[in-house]
C-alpha cells in the first residue's frame, strides 16, 4: 500500500507499530493503570539521555511543542529579573513574544534568520546587564534547520552564572543535549517530532532541585509546570490528558530504544539528509545555509529559478510526498524537507527520482 510521506518537521510519518498503539483499549486517566503509564513515560523520557537521570525530571503536558515552550517560559522565566532571548528565527521570536505578552523583563539578541547566534553581543549583554538571570535559546531553529551551538551558549551561562532554558522541540531525541551542564535548567519538547509519536503530548525536562527551591512564576492556570509536577508525582494529571497520544509515545520510545537510542536516530537522519542534500545539489538546488550549519534532519533548499513553492509542493504531493514551505520572507525563496519520521531508503530514493524527473523537465 502506498502511504503519504510527511517531510514536515512534525507531524511525522508514523511507523506501523506506533499507529497500532492508537488502537489501544480506552482508558480513564483517574485509574491506576493510567498512572503507571505516565510514570513509565516520565522515566523513559529522562532515560533517553542517560545524564538527565541525575537531577532532571520530565513533566508531561497536553499540547503541541508551543505548549511545552510556553509552560517553561510562564513557570520559570522570572517575573522580576530579566530573561535574555538569543534568537535567529521564527521560534526565537515566538519566545520573545511569550515574555512580552506577560510583561516580563527581556533582552533580545537576534540575528538574521540565516545567521548564526551572535555570541559576542550575547556575552556583552550578560556582562553589562546584571539583572539577567535566565537565557533562552532554540536548539534546532526549524525556520532554516540551523543547529545552534548551545554548548557555547551554556558555557557563557556558566561563566556569568545564568540559567539556560532550551526549546528543543525539533531536536530532543536526535541531537546532543548536555544534561551534565551545571547551568542547564530546562528543555522543552514534544512527542511528535524526533520521537515519532503523534501530536498532543508535550513535555519539559527540568532540573528538579530548582523547582524545589523556587516558587512558580506562572501567570496561567493551564501552563503551570508546578501543578502538573505535583499531580504527576503519583502519575496523575491535573487536566484530561490525550490518552491515546500517550500510548503512541510509549510505543515510539520503545521503538527508539530498540533502534539504538538518540545517537542511532541522529545517524539515520544524517544518512538520509546527506543523500538528499547531495542529490538536490546535483540537480542544481542549493542549500540555503552552508552544509555544516544544519541539524541532522531539517534542510532548507533554495527554490530554483523558474519555479515557485506551490508548483514544487503540488507536484510532490501528487507523488505522495508533503514538503514544507519557508516562513515569513523565506516563503518565496525556500522549501524545507525534514527526514523525521518513519522514512525508509525506498521512500527517499523515490523522492529523489520524482524531484529529478520534475526538475529535468524544467519550467514549473
Ligand atoms: C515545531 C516547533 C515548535 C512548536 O510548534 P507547534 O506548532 O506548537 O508544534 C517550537 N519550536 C520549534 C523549534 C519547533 O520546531
Amino acid at each position: 500500500m502506498s502511504r503519504l510521506i510527511l517531510l514536515s518537521p512534525g507531524p511525522v510519518t508514523l511507523s506501523d507499530r506506533v499507529r497500532q498503539a492508537l488502537l489501544s483499549e480506552d482508558v480513564c486517566h483517574r485509574e491506576p493503570d493510567f498512572a503507571q503509564l505516565v510514570l513509565g513515560l516520565k522515566s523513559a523520557l529522562v532515560q533517553l539521555y542517560g545524564a538527565a537521570q541525575t537531577g532532571f525530571e520530565a513533566i508531561i503536558l497536553n499540547g503541541s511543542g508551543t505548549c511545552a515552550v510556553e509552560a517553561m517560559i510562564s513557570s520559570l522565566a522570572p517575573q522580576e529579573a530579566t530573561t535574555l532571548v538569543v534568537g535567529n528565527g521564527v521560534y526565537g521570536e515566538r519566545i520573545a513574544d511569550m515574555l512580552r505578552i506577560r510583561g516580563r523583563p527581556l533582552v533580545e539578541i537576534s540575528t538574521g534568520w540565516t545567521d548564526p547566534m551572535d555570541l559576542e553581543r550575547t556575552e556583552k549583554a550578560l556582562r553589562d546587564n546584571p539583572s539577567i538571570s535566565h537565557v533562552v535559546v532554540i536548539h534546532n531553529e526549524t525556520t532554516t534547520g540551523r543547529l545552534n551551538d548551545i554548548q557555547a551558549l551554556a558555557d557563557l551561562c556558566e561563566r556569568y552564572e545564568k540559567w539556560l532554558m532550551i526549546d528543543a522541540v525539533s531536536s530532543f531525541g536526535a541531537e546532543a543535549i548536555n544534561f551534565e551542564h551545571p547551568r542547564l535548567l530546562a528543555v522543552a519538547s514534544a512527542g511528535n517530532k524526533c520521537l515519532h509519536g503523534i501530536v498532543g503530548v508535550a513535555f519539559v525536562v527540568v532540573r528538579y532541585a530548582y523547582m524545589d527551591s523556587h516558587p512558580s512564576q506562572a501567570d496561567s492556570l493551564y501552563l503551570n509546570l508546578f501543578t502538573y509536577r505535583d499531580a504527576q508525582k503519583r502519575g496523575f494529571s491535573p487536566y484530561t490528558p490525550p490518552t491515546h497520544a500517550l500510548f503512541a509515545l510509549k510505543e515510539a520510545l520503545a521503538e527508539l530504544r530498540t533502534q539504538g537510542g538518540w545517537t542511532a536516530r541522529r545517524d539515520r537522519y544524517r544518512q538520509l539528509s546527506q543523500c538528499l542534500r547531495q542529490s538536490l545539489a546535483g540537480l542544481g538546488v542549493p542549500l540555503l545555509l552552508k552544509e555544516t550549519a544544519y541539524s541532522s534532519m531539517i534542510s532548507s533548499f533554495v527554490i530554483p529559478q523558474g519555479w515557485d513553492y506551490n508548483d514544487i509542493h503540488d507536484r510532490l504531493r501528487e507523488a505522495g510526498f508533503v514538503i514544507y514551505a519557508g516562513q515569513g520572507d523565506l516563503y518565496r525563496s525556500i522549501f524545507r524537507i525534514s527526514t523525521m519520521g518513519d522514512i525508509s531508503d525506498r521512500d527517499l530514493d523515490r523522492l529523489i527520482d520524482v524531484l529529478s524527473t520534475m526538475l529535468h523537465k524544467g519550467e514549473g
